[in-house]
């Protein structure tokens, strides 16, 4: 046996034979003469437009099996086709280097992807992948070369360098029992696939192709076992792996099963203390899972996923259609709708920012409301005109101090009367604020009063208080939130918001994390939003405590030294499998 290590990407476990699928090879490019120009270009032209259809007709195939989200993957696959931006490039290639058509868009696929590559945004960068296969897709059009179509003759783990998405969607469902891949990461959308179709994947396997060529080599038709939730592979499992496996995936059924029984038990303390327990969503895919898990409603709903990955901002249309199916599945319980957050570390190509030395210090979130307002008000438009399907609270990101409150309440302003003007229905709004920045806090009495709401973002706060980059793992130890000086700053929000009689809550990781959602308890919060697979650890955590046990450990911890000493206590209140 062989133990390779890779990364998690789609739990679950997979023992089977594999298959190697490699990239077919594109097709090749050449050169054409000035007399040839004016034919390349509409070659090009209308290979993009039919790799465009090819591609919707994917994205319908799969919104028709009941993947809305990642059809969406596909509809973004073909803008890509069709950007004026590509083709310009590809265009600019056959004019000026003379290249064919099929050299001129490989070539600006690949400057293309470069480009996302190079901005340093896990995010981004996982959507390299995307241009390449889409100039793949128009290369093999200009050629007149079928799609590859990938058979797999039976059941088994499919490996591979890397799955462009529109060979993970069209594998047969139902021989594809597991993906192992030696490049990709958990945030590519080969991942997001699996994880959408429930198909174990494990990702960045070091040595993976070696070590399975050489086996192939020697003759061992060898299997592999997968665990898509700790990122293992074997290669030719021996019996105790495959009894570990078995039961790793056997317990980890039990736990969901359980998971899902206590998930109607109220979060509450021994000594009766109710907490609310909420989701954080990044997709209105995201509800079923959170409801099924027990969340009563939506404490941040992160709506970048909106807002990448495409030339053009989304249309009011289409941000109030994804609003909408959030609030309909959580209603009567509030979905929070959190306005964009991006800037100079989430770029975002429609949007002029230009590059800054420290974008996290930089013009993010609502900061970037003051040079580009309307594509705030079209989002609160759409949030208003959701609303009309249910309650609906929207926070603004990125709140410094007074100032930043009166430009949300400015633009939700203007939101609210067009549309009132326009005759177009609209429900009532929560207005709030995300509590992320310490300056925040400590002004918070100047403007409370004008909010309904606050939520505190702890990973930005812990961030910004601490001075430790929430993205450099050299900083691990500097990291945790449960440092007493974040702890000092949401007990002075606690008590701004109550002398305000506004509601406070935290979804920041903080509150997905058993001892530190002890601890937010102990200090008077009483709404915790995490990501919804925490929600059963955070339950049991508390029903298994006292709160008057965890308000005199928090005091206690507001005067510790360190975060290792403030975590230290509320780990000794942990019940037994509230870690879990
Ligand atoms: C936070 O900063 O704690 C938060 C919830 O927002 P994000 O992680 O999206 O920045
Ligand atoms: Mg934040």
């Amino acid at each position: 046996m062989k133990r390779l290590r890779g990364l998690a990407a789609a739990p679950g476990v997979a023992r089977a034979g594999w298959v190697r699928i490699d990239p077919a090879p594109a097709p090749m490019g050449g050169r054409t003469s000035a007399a040839g120009v004016v034919g390349e270009v509409r070659r090009l032209a209308e290979a993009s437009a039919s790799a465009a259809v090819d591609l919707e007709a994917i994205s319908n195939d799969v919104r028709k099996e009941g993947h809305p989200d990642e059809a969406a993957i596909f509809e973004a696959q073909a803008a890509i086709a069709r950007d004026p931006a590509l083709a310009a490039m590809a265009t600019e290639r056959i004019r000026d280097a003379h290249d064919d058509a099929i050299a001129a868009v490989l070539e600006a696929a690949g400057a293309f992807a470069d480009q996302l590559r190079s901005l340093e945004d896990e995010l981004l960068a996982a959507r390299a992948a995307d241009v390449i296969d889409v100039g793949d897709r128009i290369a093999r059009r200009i050629a007149g070369i079928d799609q590859p179509t990938v058979g797999l003759e039976r059941a088994a783990v499919v490996v591979a360098d890397d799955l462009p998405p529109s060979v993970t969607a069209t594998l047969p469902r139902e021989r594809l029992l597991g993906i192992a891949l030696a490049g990709s990461s958990p945030t590519a959308h080969a991942a997001i696939l699996a994880r959408a179709y429930g198909i174990p994947a494990v990702v960045a396997v070091r040595d993976l192709l070696e070590t399975l060529t050489a086996a192939a080599e020697s003759g061992n038709q060898s299997e592999l076992a997968i665990d898509g939730a700790t990122g293992d592979v074997f290669v030719d499992p021996d019996e105790a792996t495959i009894k570990r496996l078995n039961q790793a995936a056997t317990s980890g059924r039990e736990r969901h099963e359980q998971d899902l029984v206590e998930a109607r038990f109220p979060a509450v303390t021994h000594d009766g203390t109710a907490v609310s327990l909420v989701a954080n969503i990044g997709t209105p895919d995201e509800s079923d899972g959170a409801i099924a898990l027990g969340a009563e409603g939506v404490g941040l709903f992160r709506t970048e996923f909106l807002f990448l990955e495409r030339t053009s901002p989304p249309s009011e249309d289409e941000q109030c259609a994804a609003y909408e199916r959030a609030i309909r599945a959580f209603a009567p319980h509030p979905v929070t709708i959190r306005l964009l957050d991006v800037g100079g570390d989430k770029p975002i190509p429609y949007l002029p920012i230009a590059s800054e030395a420290n974008p996290f210090l930089g013009v993010r979130a609502l900061r970037l409301a003051r040079t580009a307002p309307d594509l705030f008000v079209t989002q609160l438009r759409a949030c208003y005109r959701a609303a009309a399907a249910g309650p609906v609270k929207v926070m603004a990101p990125m709140v410094a101090d007074l100032g930043d409150v009166e430009l949300l309440l400015t633009l939700a302003e203007r939101a609210r009367t067009e549309l009132t003007e326009e005759g177009c229905p609209i429900g009532d709004v929560a207005l709030g604020v995300m509590l992320e920045i310490p300056s925040a806090i400590l002004v918070s009495d100047t403007y409370f009063g004008r909010i309904a709401f606050a939520s505190l973002g702890t990973n930005d706060l812990a961030q910004y208080t601490l001075a430790v980059d929430r993205g450099n793992p050299a900083l691990e130890q500097y990291r945790d939130a449960l440092h007493p000086a974040v702890l000092c700053l949401i007990a002075q929000a606690v008590d701004a918001a109550t002398r305000s009689g506004i509601e406070l809550s935290v979804c920041g990781e903080m509150a997905g994390d058993p001892a530190a959602a002890l601890a937010l308890v102990g200090l008077g919060l009483r709404s915790l939003s995490m990501a919804a697979p925490s929600l059963p650890a955070v339950r049991r955590a508390i029903r298994g405590s006292a709160a008057a046990e965890l308000a005199s450990a928090a005091r206690a911890a507001l005067d510790e030294a360190s975060a290792t000493a403030a975590r230290a206590r509320f780990d000794a209140l942990l019940p037994a499998g509230g870690r879990a």
